[in-house]
């Protein structure tokens, strides 16, 4: 009798021992190392077999927020739940893994074509999607799918999953609760952008960024001034152009990378003003771009603050463009910014106007003074159609609220005597000039600037 029960306390042991190893505490489910050993396997059958097998990569959205309002709990109740739906959605040979805090996984080793795997992804996100109750609390779970297939997408493993997970990643990308193939098109853009990030963070040290400047013209019946230059950044290295910043501005922007270039923008473009000013050019003012994050960043005015101070800068000598998106979310907390900014002798415009909301409710209410029309209403003049009727009607509603109205991508007389026509008050454009480097815009200043400006 001792014998047989020290046998059965043994294999009880040893039982534990290997349900310890292969499955997940919590949910109960098999975790990573078996999902590791599984995925090997099934790969090395398919490849003998000539077969195909899928990856479903989910990831859970909001996960951390849930854990944060609800507590660990509720998080661990609610990954219990989800672990328990997917195996109950499941067919008995497509396994469910908990590989990480909210990522599971599920090998498909047989499918009809991809139709059926998005098929099998949205009705997981839909199960996965029902509401959830802990105590008092109702919980909107929600989840995230990647997918990658062997062989077409990798040809072992662990390309099979970093496939599978970057396609969650862009699943993610593209709004939450999405369903997302892997594109080996898509994954090397999100490469390229990352060269950009990277290469950005360098750019300030290595002193390959500079500013060029494109003059503004107030357009008068009699003739042409100078105003000012709207500031635009380029990136150079070697002499050769490293990317443009219709590409690297919107990947700077999806991290807080845009607001250490918007303050350099800013610190250049403020030393900028004083040296002109030094060197008795002007009165010009320059115009910085600042995009939506830098806008909403607590240190902004502080930082405007202190580069004021330090280059001397007066009202109306730094103007601020903004765009519609960055006032739109929080229309309250952008009154109180610009109203700061304005108090501080900043002005500010409205950037590429009438390609947003464009609507008068919200610009009635905003501290700004100028608008700028966004160039691809320019570069259609003359039009026959609709968009000479916008231009017109945009600018009898600038007169309305007191804004002046800057045009934007001047190219020629046709456009430039339509925009007279209707008392556009300044013009910005290749017609005057293109984004020059700062010395060559101190020559256009001298001497290309007065044959312009007497051609009325
Ligand atoms: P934006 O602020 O609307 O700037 C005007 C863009 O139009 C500039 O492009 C300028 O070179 C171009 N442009 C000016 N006149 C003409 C014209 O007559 N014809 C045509 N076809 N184009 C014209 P750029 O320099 O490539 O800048 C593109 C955008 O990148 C800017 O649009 C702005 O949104 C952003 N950007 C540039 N510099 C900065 C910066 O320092 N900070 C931030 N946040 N954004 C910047
Ligand atoms: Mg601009
Ligand atoms: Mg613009």
């Amino acid at each position: 009798m001792g014998v047989l029960t020290d046998i059965a306390e043994k294999q009880e042991a040893e039982q534990k021992l290997h349900h310890l190893a292969y499955f997940d505490t919590l949910t109960q489910i098999p975790n990573r190392y078996s999902f590791m050993l599984r995925l090997e396997a099934d790969i090395h059958l398919a490849s003998r077999q000539s077969s195909a097998l899928a990856l479903l990569f989910i990831d859970l959205d909001n996960f951390k927020w849930t854990n944060d309002s609800f507590g660990h709990e509720a998080g661990d109740l609610l990954l219990i739940e989800i672990a328990n739906r997917l195996k109950a959605r499941l067919r008995k040979s497509d396994t469910v893994y908990r590989i990480g805090g909210d990522e599971f996984t599920v090998i498909v080793s047989s499918y009809m074509d991809n139709d059926s795997l998005v098929q099998l992804a949205e009705d997981l996100v839909g199960t996965i999607g029902r509401t959830f109750y802990v105590d008092e609390h109702k919980i909107k779970p929600g989840a995230s799918i990647g997918i990658s297939t062997f062989p077409g997408d990798a040809a072992n493993a662990h390309e099979l999953i970093k496939r599978a997970d970057s396609a969650m990643f862009q699943a993610k990308e593209q709004g939450r609760g999405q369903v997302c193939f892997f594109s080996s098109h898509l994954e090397q853009q999100r490469q390229r952008d990352q060269m950009i990030i990277e290469g950005l963070k360098e750019a300030i040290q290595e002193d390959e960024l500079d500013l060029h400047y494109q003059p503004k013209v107030m357009l008068r019946p009699d003739g042409f001034e100078v105003i000012g230059a709207e500031a635009l950044l380029r990136w150079h290295r070697d002499g050769e152009v490293v990317s443009t910043p219709d590409r690297f501005i919107p990947i700077a922007e999806q991290s807080n990378l845009i607001c250490e270039l918007g303050y350099w923008v800013i610190d250049k473009s403020c030393r900028q003003i004083a040296e002109w000013k030094e060197q008795s050019l002007g009165p010009l003012t320059i115009a910085v771009n600042l995009s939506p994050r830098q806008f909403k960043d607590s240190q902004l005015c502080d930082y405007l603050d202190s580069c004021l101070q330090k280059y001397q800068i007066q009202p109306g000598e730094l103007e601020l463009e903004i765009t519609e998106s960055a006032v739109i979310e929080d229309i309250q907390g952008s009154i109180k910014t610009l109203t700061r900014l304005q108090s501080m002798g900043i002005s500010i415009a409205m950037d590429d106007f009438g390609t947003g909301y464009s609507s008068l409710g919200y610009l009635k209410q905003l501290p700004i003074e100028v608008l700028k029309i966004d160039r691809s209403f320019i570069s259609t003049i003359p039009n026959p159609d609709d968009n000479d009727a916008i231009v017109k009607a945009i600018f009898s509603m600038a007169n309305a609220l007191g804004l002046e109205v800057v045009a934007e991508g001047i190219e020629n007389q046709q456009q430039l005597e339509f925009l007279v026509a209707n008392n556009c008050q300044v013009g910005q454009g290749y017609y005057f000039s293109q984004p020059l480097p700062v010395k060559q815009f101190k020559h256009w200043l001298t001497a290309q600037a007065r044959p312009l400006l007497s051609k009325a």
